[in-house]
Protein backbone atom coordinates (compact mmCIF):
# COMPACT_ATOMS: atom_id res chain seq x y z
CA UNK A 1 0.00 0.00 0.00
CA UNK A 2 0.98 3.06 -0.77
CA UNK A 3 -0.25 5.98 1.45
CA UNK A 4 -0.37 5.35 5.11
CA UNK A 5 -3.73 7.31 6.61
CA UNK A 6 -3.92 8.19 10.58
CA UNK A 7 -5.07 8.36 13.76
CA UNK A 8 -8.63 9.88 14.20
CA UNK A 9 -9.94 10.85 17.37
CA UNK A 10 -12.27 8.58 19.35
CA UNK A 11 -15.36 10.37 18.59
CA UNK A 12 -17.62 10.00 15.68
CA UNK A 13 -16.45 12.72 13.37
CA UNK A 14 -19.29 15.39 12.30
CA UNK A 15 -20.82 15.07 8.43
CA UNK A 16 -22.95 11.33 8.71
CA UNK A 17 -19.88 9.14 9.06
CA UNK A 18 -20.95 6.16 11.51
CA UNK A 19 -16.88 4.89 12.22
CA UNK A 20 -15.75 5.36 15.61
CA UNK A 21 -11.79 5.35 15.49
CA UNK A 22 -10.69 3.47 18.73
CA UNK A 23 -7.09 5.39 18.62
CA UNK A 24 -5.34 2.26 17.67
CA UNK A 25 -2.66 4.15 16.31
CA UNK A 26 -2.42 1.07 13.30
CA UNK A 27 -2.74 3.19 10.81
CA UNK A 28 -0.24 5.84 11.57
CA UNK A 29 2.52 2.78 11.98
CA UNK A 30 1.73 0.97 8.67
CA UNK A 31 4.73 1.56 5.92
CA UNK A 32 3.83 4.30 3.42
CA UNK A 33 3.70 7.99 3.03
CA UNK A 34 1.44 10.46 4.66
CA UNK A 35 1.54 12.65 1.96
CA UNK A 36 0.98 16.57 2.82
CA UNK A 37 0.27 19.27 0.69
CA UNK A 38 2.02 23.11 0.98
CA UNK A 39 -1.58 24.32 2.32
CA UNK A 40 -1.63 21.79 5.04
CA UNK A 41 1.98 22.38 5.74
CA UNK A 42 1.11 26.01 6.29
CA UNK A 43 -1.60 24.75 8.82
CA UNK A 44 0.36 22.84 10.41
CA UNK A 45 3.36 25.24 11.14
CA UNK A 46 0.57 27.90 12.02
CA UNK A 47 -0.12 25.05 14.97
CA UNK A 48 2.87 24.34 15.89
CA UNK A 49 4.02 28.48 15.76
CA UNK A 50 7.19 27.31 13.63
CA UNK A 51 8.25 28.37 10.39
CA UNK A 52 7.33 26.22 7.64
CA UNK A 53 10.64 25.63 6.15
CA UNK A 54 12.00 24.82 9.40
CA UNK A 55 8.84 22.54 9.96
CA UNK A 56 9.46 21.24 6.30
CA UNK A 57 13.27 20.73 7.02
CA UNK A 58 12.56 18.85 10.21
CA UNK A 59 9.47 16.34 9.56
CA UNK A 60 9.41 15.76 5.66
CA UNK A 61 11.03 14.18 3.11
CA UNK A 62 10.51 13.65 -0.64
CA UNK A 63 7.95 10.58 -1.77
CA UNK A 64 9.54 8.20 -3.89
CA UNK A 65 7.88 9.35 -6.75
CA UNK A 66 8.56 12.80 -6.53
CA UNK A 67 5.51 14.14 -6.62
CA UNK A 68 5.24 15.44 -3.23
CA UNK A 69 6.16 15.82 0.38
CA UNK A 70 5.54 12.73 2.94
CA UNK A 71 6.27 13.05 6.74
CA UNK A 72 9.41 10.82 8.15
CA UNK A 73 8.99 8.34 10.59
CA UNK A 74 10.54 7.42 13.78
CA UNK A 75 12.70 4.57 14.26
CA UNK A 76 10.45 2.16 14.82
CA UNK A 77 8.39 2.87 11.82
CA UNK A 78 5.37 5.00 13.23
CA UNK A 79 4.85 8.57 11.76
CA UNK A 80 6.59 11.29 13.74
CA UNK A 81 3.91 13.17 15.06
CA UNK A 82 2.03 9.75 16.30
CA UNK A 83 2.41 10.07 20.12
CA UNK A 84 3.08 7.13 22.82
CA UNK A 85 -0.33 7.43 23.90
CA UNK A 86 -1.63 6.98 19.85
CA UNK A 87 -2.49 10.80 19.80
CA UNK A 88 -2.03 12.51 16.64
CA UNK A 89 0.23 15.80 17.85
CA UNK A 90 -1.01 17.49 14.77
CA UNK A 91 -4.81 16.40 15.09
CA UNK A 92 -6.34 19.30 14.37
CA UNK A 93 -4.92 20.42 11.32
CA UNK A 94 -3.47 17.16 10.14
CA UNK A 95 -3.75 16.00 6.68
CA UNK A 96 -6.81 15.17 4.50
CA UNK A 97 -5.32 12.05 3.83
CA UNK A 98 -5.21 11.46 7.34
CA UNK A 99 -8.93 12.67 8.15
CA UNK A 100 -9.96 10.58 5.57
CA UNK A 101 -9.45 7.13 6.43
CA UNK A 102 -11.84 4.89 6.33
CA UNK A 103 -14.31 6.86 4.90
CA UNK A 104 -12.99 9.37 1.88
CA UNK A 105 -10.64 6.48 0.80
CA UNK A 106 -9.71 2.73 2.48
CA UNK A 107 -7.96 -0.63 1.16
CA UNK A 108 -9.42 -3.93 0.66
CA UNK A 109 -9.03 -6.16 4.60
CA UNK A 110 -7.94 -2.62 5.93
CA UNK A 111 -10.83 -3.77 8.71
CA UNK A 112 -8.32 -6.31 9.58
CA UNK A 113 -5.89 -4.09 10.78
CA UNK A 114 -7.79 -1.08 11.96
CA UNK A 115 -9.85 -1.06 15.21
CA UNK A 116 -12.29 1.50 14.66
CA UNK A 117 -16.33 0.40 14.49
CA UNK A 118 -19.30 1.12 12.86
CA UNK A 119 -22.91 2.14 14.18
CA UNK A 120 -24.55 0.29 11.17
CA UNK A 121 -22.93 -3.35 9.88
S1 LIG B 1 -0.12 13.08 11.01
FE1 LIG B 1 -1.13 12.35 12.82
S2 LIG B 1 -2.88 11.20 12.08
FE2 LIG B 1 -1.46 11.45 10.34
S3 LIG B 1 -0.16 9.59 10.37
FE3 LIG B 1 0.88 11.18 11.57
S4 LIG B 1 0.26 10.80 13.70
FE4 LIG B 1 -1.16 9.73 12.35
S1 LIG C 1 -6.41 2.10 12.45
FE1 LIG C 1 -8.58 2.69 12.61
S2 LIG C 1 -9.08 2.62 14.81
FE2 LIG C 1 -6.82 2.61 14.60
S3 LIG C 1 -6.25 4.78 14.78
FE3 LIG C 1 -6.50 4.35 12.58
S4 LIG C 1 -8.65 4.87 12.09
FE4 LIG C 1 -8.47 4.71 14.32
Amino acid sequence: MEDAPSTREDEPPAGGTDFVCRRCGACCRWPGYVRVTHEELDSIASFLNMPVRELTEAYCRLTGDRTGLSFIEKENGSCVFLAPDNRCRINPVKPRQCAGFPDAWSFPGYDAVCRGTRASP
